[in-house]
């Protein structure tokens, strides 16, 4: 196996949820005793969180670029960046690294694909929702139509994000509200939805919902699990 770079704590909530699966893929494949070869860099979300509040963007790449540098110096030879949001930054990132940054983008759009879905929900912070670089890469490379909640909505979802489930807060309230958007979206002609906001998954695990969910936490530590295992020993 390979060895993998995490970059990670935006939130720590989800991050452990990607070295709990990663872990959890190896076990499974391999067997034994066997475990994910890992590097976790977690940041303080608190600095790259005011600097998403800023609009400071370049600034947020360029910490996270030099986050990442030092998993490549440190052995990594592929990231995870464990967040959706960010990877808007994504391009500033791997433009400072000699080893590929797995995209998110690219893991969701791969599954949708297979599933052969071609008009999908985003649910996932108003950048994720609103912004082209995660919906374009999904119409241009992808070919997959994206639909999101109405603004209101919308600013209600990214509320829940920072305020409860960034927090490790996960509530009745909350679930129901993101399952109403789920519905409201399915009668728009939604096939599925992603949960473009790795902690979503936490909040809606085990619940029946109104469409197919596809979470972007899992599908990314999926493809981290496909490059490991396709690193020769
Ligand atoms: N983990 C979240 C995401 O997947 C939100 C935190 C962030 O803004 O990075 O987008």
């Amino acid at each position: 196996m390979g060895l993998l770079g995490i970059l990670g704590g935006m939130s720590w909530e989800s991050t452990t949820s990607y070295y709990r699966l990663l872990n959890q893929g190896v076990r499974e494949r391999l067997g034994g005793l066997h475990s994910a070869p890992l590097l976790l860099h977690s940041v303080d979300f608190a600095a790259i969180a005011a600097l998403q509040q800023q609009g400071d963007w370049a600034e947020a790449g360029r910490q996270l670029g030099v986050a990442a540098q030092g998993l490549e110096r440190a052995g990594a030879g592929a990231l995870l960046l464990a967040t959706n949001t960010m990877h808007k930054v994504a391009p500033a990132i791997q433009e400072v690294l000699d080893i590929p940054l797995l995209h998110i983008g690219d893991a969701v759009g791969q599954a949708l694909q297979a599933q052969a879905v071609r008009r999908v929900a985003l649910l996932g912070t108003r950048f994720t929702m609103q912004e082209d670089f995660y919906r374009q890469r999904l119409a241009e490379r992808f070919a997959i139509e994206v639909l999101v909640p109405g603004s209101e909505a919308m600013a209600e979802i990214d509320r829940v994000i920072f305020a409860e489930l960034c927090r490790g807060e996960f509530r009745a309230p909350a679930r129901a509200f993101y399952l109403e958007c789920l519905e409201q979206l399915r009668e728009q002609g939604a096939e599925a939805a992603i949960l473009g906001c790795t902690e979503i998954g936490l909040l809606l695990e085990g619940v029946a919902a109104p469409l197919p969910l596809l979470d972007s936490c899992e599908r990314h530590v999926a493809m981290g699990l496909e490059w490991l295992f396709a690193q020769a020993d």
